[in-house]
């Protein structure tokens, strides 16, 4: 049930734009959360995400 609290940030996948297929994937070494999207077989950081939501502000819209 701790994943399922409504404060975490919706993690869209940086190369297909889905949202509902991307899975936590560990830690990276310095400590960023990493992510694996299960429609497209990649994984990537949040760190870089959240660097693009800055620019387009969609992260935070989408999470009301
Ligand atoms: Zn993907």
């Amino acid at each position: 049930m701790l994943w399922n609290r409504p404060l975490l940030p919706v993690i869209k996948c940086r190369y297909c734009d889905k949202s509902d297929e991307v899975r936590l994937h560990g830690k990276g070494r310095s400590g960023y959360q990493r992510y694996r999207c299960l429609a497209c077989k990649r994984t990537f950081q949040a760190k870089y995400i959240y660097n693009v939501g800055k620019q387009e502000r969609s992260l935070s819209e989408l999470d009301r």
